[in-house]
């Protein structure tokens, strides 16, 4: 729904979460800056992530390897030569698109009318409606459903090389055309690589030239060996990674869901070969447990299976969101074979091998991956947090309802009135919690005014300090979904907190 997403991306600026990149410069596509709010909900939200999946697993460990890599790294892993996105051109607009993307906005297009269609006969039937019986005898939703087959029979899941000129056939056929309406003058739909390349090196003879790493897994494969080794790891075990990846991503949309500079949490988990069903499914559910711990609404995740694996995958799924925009990944996991450590094994020439204790043989592990973008993640729990509320006055309020774990500031500290001491003692209170929680103090306007500010910034606490403090130690705090108060003593305010925002 674009009106709620215009909102999230006024909300996430007007309120400190993100900023465009160089915006004095009028800004650089696809490129963003987390704000004084968004580096803390960021940091929580990779900080959840991190203890999940290290602290939580004692077969789970982490590194922190180098964004540039040797660029032999790249031509092992399968990028330099594959990893790229069809590209076409409209020649009437000057105008650059990702074919499958156009072929995906059309579909969404299709959709959307079909819904349309059914919204509009719900109303006119009423209670006697049937959904089902309606999508399979209506003419105009049949025609509209036929569109959608051909095109996925036609290509599959993904596009692949092969049938880029069946895509350029379709884009004219169908006239997908969207935003140049009726416009049939395509360019052939091109490959085009995504690693952004730089330069290591003083002088132009001896600079080598690098890529700007477009995953972080690759950095757990080359290490894989020296992490097992000196960490005695047993397999299975798993190594995880936060970092920035770079992707010169065609078309940049979408706010912070499609990035040219992003940030992955990925995890690699080494089995033995043959056991991957079993840790496929394993890895399924238990990322699929991690989402839905957050409360973002059980509703909102679905698996896309993929039916066409890339060159180095045996299965593959996709955990879906539902962002304002609709159902898009947020999570890959990829049952990977021994792809990338048989292919680093080639291009190095140094064996990657586990030695196996129990069964004294040596292999080459299988790899199971989990893969999600930090800011992908951000996007989803933002977007899913900002809500308008209708109040029994007739007012509205916009409230951030960011789970209390990751919200970037846990309470804040209000004296009621800037007098009488009761600065000082609200004062004393941010001192106490602060050792334990970020806290903030704020003594500016009116009370009311001062919920609603922190309502919208996504503070789960407002604790105000007033009169009566200063005889009973006591304290009013106010929960922002509910805007339930109560009276508290000061002494316990911590316990309180910790209870709502510790995992
Ligand atoms: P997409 O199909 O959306 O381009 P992908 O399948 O290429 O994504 P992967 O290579 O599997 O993505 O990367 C793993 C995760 O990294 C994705 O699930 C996504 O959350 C995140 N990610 C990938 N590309 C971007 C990007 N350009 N900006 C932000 N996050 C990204």
């Amino acid at each position: 729904n674009e009106d709620q997403f215009k909102k999230v991306i006024s909300h996430a600026k007007e309120y400190g979460y993100v900023f465009q990149s160089s915006e004095i410069y009028d800004g650089l596509s696809a490129v963003y800056d987390y704000a004084q709010n968004g580096v803390e909900l960021k940091k929580n939200i990779r900080d959840y992530w991190w203890k999940a999946m290290v602290q939580m697993h004692d077969n789970i460990v982490g590194i922190d390897a180098a964004i540039f890599m040797h660029p032999t790294t790249w031509k092992a892993s399968g990028h330099v030569d594959a990893f790229s996105d069809p590209l076409i051109d409209n020649k009437d607009s000057k105008k650059r698109y990702r074919a499958d993307v156009l072929v995906e906005d059309y579909c969404a297009k299709i959709e959307a009318k079909i819904e349309k269609e059914v919204k509009k006969a719900e109303k006119r039937f009423g209670e006697a409606f049937n959904k089902e019986e309606f999508l399979s005898t209506n003419g105009r939703v049949l025609g509209y459903q036929e569109k959608i087959d051909t095109i996925l029979k036609r290509l599959g899941q993904s596009l692949e090389k092969e049938d880029l000129a069946d895509v350029k056939a379709l884009i004219e056929e169908l006239g997908i055309a969207c935003p140049v309406a009726g416009s049939k003058n395509w360019t052939d739909v091109k490959q085009f690589n995504l690693m952004f390349g730089t330069k290591l090196g003083a002088s132009a003879e001896s600079a080598m030239d690098l890529y700007l790493r477009p995953e972080t897994a690759q950095g757990i494969f080359v290490n894989f060996l020296n992490v097992q080794k000196t960490g005695r790891m047993k397999i299975p075990f798993g190594i995880a990674q936060t970092g920035k990846a770079f992707r010169n991503e065609i078309v940049a949309r979408q706010f912070i869901f499609r990035m040219r500079e992003f940030e992955q949490m990925e995890m690699q988990f080494f089995i033995k070969p043959g056991t991957q069903k079993e840790w496929f499914d394993y890895w399924k559910e238990t990322r699929l447990k991690w989402h839905k711990s957050l409360g973002l609404g059980e509703d909102n995740y679905r698996f896309h299976d993929h039916e066409k694996l890339a060159h180095y995958a045996d299965a593959a799924t996709d955990i879906e969101f539902k962002f304002p925009f609709g159902f898009k990944e947020l999570e890959g996991i990829h049952s990977r074979t021994d792809f990338d450590l048989k292919q680093h094994e080639e291009f190095s020439g140094k064996k990657l091998q586990y030695f196996d204790h129990e069964d004294k043989e040596s292999y080459t592990p299988y790899v199971l991956e989990t893969s999600i973008g930090l800011d992908r993640m951000f996007l989803a729990v933002f977007s899913n947090a900002l809500v308008e509320e209708e109040l029994e006055n007739n007012t509205t309020r916009t409230v951030l309802k960011l789970p209390a774990v990751l919200a970037p500031t846990k309470a804040a500290i209000l004296p009621l009135v800037k007098k009488d001491g009761l600065p000082e003692v609200a004062k004393k209170i941010v001192e106490d919690l602060k050792w334990d929680f970020n806290v903030t103090y704020d003594e500016k306007d009116a009370v009311g005014r001062r919920y609603r500010r922190q309502d919208a910034n996504g503070t789960p606490f407002c604790i105000t300090v007033d009169h009566d403090t200063l005889e009973d130690n006591s304290v009013t705090i106010r929960h922002r979904d509910t805007m339930e108060q109560r009276r508290v003593k000061i002494e316990d305010l911590k316990d309180i907190i910790k209870a709502e925002v510790d995992v």
